[in-house]
């Protein structure tokens, strides 16, 4: 009932959008109310603090849904601010925190990002540069981050800051978490960035100057938020698995669509064995992504250390979609080339699931460290 329920309103309410939103390189803020009306956002959370009490396979259901509507920058808006950004209110806010805000969020009247990643670099999380500094009931941020989904937008960023400078072997002990309002003075949105793909979703750099934070806005203890910020990598790795998923399985389906209607040689497409191997190929390699994708998230909903599954399907899922979107490019020709065509966008959007969250690389290194090596 849920998948028919998100199927609906985004085929009426998103995909007949994609094209102009992607045109104008923003999505209209009126989405998020209507996301929340229809609650869609913070399905996992409390209804206390107006979630929907949901498990985690309706969050799985969401997010496949959101990424077969041709519009990857629409399920990465969303999949930031449900379960990448909010995560951190939720799982470590004090109740007080949680009571003023997480409503807010629900109701998608409260946009949120995450502000991890610095202009220095984002796979080495522990050598973090913007400080914190307490003074008094406040603490002073200095400092910048780059490529903030939602960044040009959110009204509330989570915001990894260093309150201490950690010792060369333990780079990790002294980030924080921080919960950051966007109209604090000394809060910069120093540019939004032109991308190659995801378009219609905003990517800024940000700069923080003195900014005064108030203390209580410190989520979790002080000093331990790298593990925070692990924590939820964990949850934002499996949404961009099930986003890989979803765009793979609609660049399939508008692909068989297109190869049984194009012919060459006097016959469609979809009669030549070549072009029917290639879509089995892909067809295989999907089904395998997702098999290995739904077996992490059980592992993970069931409380399990599921770090070396999630890495596998961070991995194998990010290649998954770019091996599937060469293909389905290939299988169009031409017209696979140009912007009228949806399986164009398809695979610029998809390009960022190899880097973003944790690049392939970083995976790489997360799984061998579990092999006996
Ligand atoms: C569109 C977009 C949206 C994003 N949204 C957010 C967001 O909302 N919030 C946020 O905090 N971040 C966000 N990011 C940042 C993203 O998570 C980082 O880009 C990513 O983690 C890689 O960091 P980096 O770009 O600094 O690359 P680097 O860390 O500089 O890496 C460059 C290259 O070196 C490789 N490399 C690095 N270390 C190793 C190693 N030890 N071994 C082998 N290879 C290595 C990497 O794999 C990569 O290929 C976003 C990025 C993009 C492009």
């Amino acid at each position: 009932m849920f998948r028919t329920a998100i199927r609906q309103f985004i085929e009426r309410e998103i995909m007949p959008h994609v094209e102009e939103w992607e045109a104008a390189g923003r999505m209209p803020r009126s989405i998020w109310p209507r996301l929340g009306e229809l609650g869609f956002l913070g399905v996992e959370y409390d209804e206390k603090y107006g979630g929907s009490g949901a498990d985690l396979r309706t969050t799985m259901v969401l997010h496949e849904e959101c990424a077969r509507s041709r519009s990857g920058s629409f399920a990465m808006a969303v999949g930031v601010h449900c379960d990448m950004a909010s995560p951190h209110l939720y799982w470590t806010g004090s109740e007080a925190l949680k009571t003023k805000y997480l409503p807010a969020m629900c109701r998608g009247e409260l946009l949120t990002a995450i502000a991890v990643t610095e202009p220095g670099g984002g796979s080495d999380v522990a050598a973090i540069r913007t400080r914190a500094v307490r003074d008094g009931d406040h603490y002073v941020l200095n400092g910048s981050k780059m490529f903030i989904t939602n960044g040009a937008t959110a009204d509330v960023f989570f915001v990894a800051a260093r309150v201490e400078a950690g010792s060369a072997d333990k780079r990790h002990r002294g980030i924080s978490m921080f919960l950051v309002e966007r109209n604090t003075p000394g809060f910069t949105v120093s540019r939004t960035l032109d991308k190659m793909g995801m378009r219609a979703s905003d990517t800024a750099e940000l700069a923080f100057q003195d900014l005064r934070v108030p203390a209580d806005h410190l989520l979790g203890r002080e000093g331990v938020g790298f593990y925070e910020v692990m924590r939820v990598f964990q949850r934002e790795r499996l949404v961009a698995g099930l986003h890989a998923i979803g765009m793979a399985d609609r660049a399939l389906d508008d692909t068989m669509a297109y190869v049984r209607e194009r012919r060459a040689f006097g016959a469609p497409l979809s009669d030549k064995q070549v072009v029917r191997h290639k879509l089995a190929d892909c067809a295989t390699q999907l089904e395998a992504a997702r098999a290995l994708t739904y077996a992490a998230c059980l592992k993970y909903e069931a409380g399990e250390d599921a770090i070396r599954e999630i890495s596998m399907v961070k991995l194998f899922t990010a290649e998954m979609v770019n091996r599937v979107a060469y293909d389905c490019v290939q299988l169009h020709g031409g017209y696979g080339y140009m912007r009228e065509y949806p399986i164009e966008r398809f695979a610029r959007d998809a390009r960022l699931l190899p880097i973003g969250g944790g690049t392939s690389e970083i995976m790489r290194e997360i799984i061998a460290k579990h092999l006996p090596l």
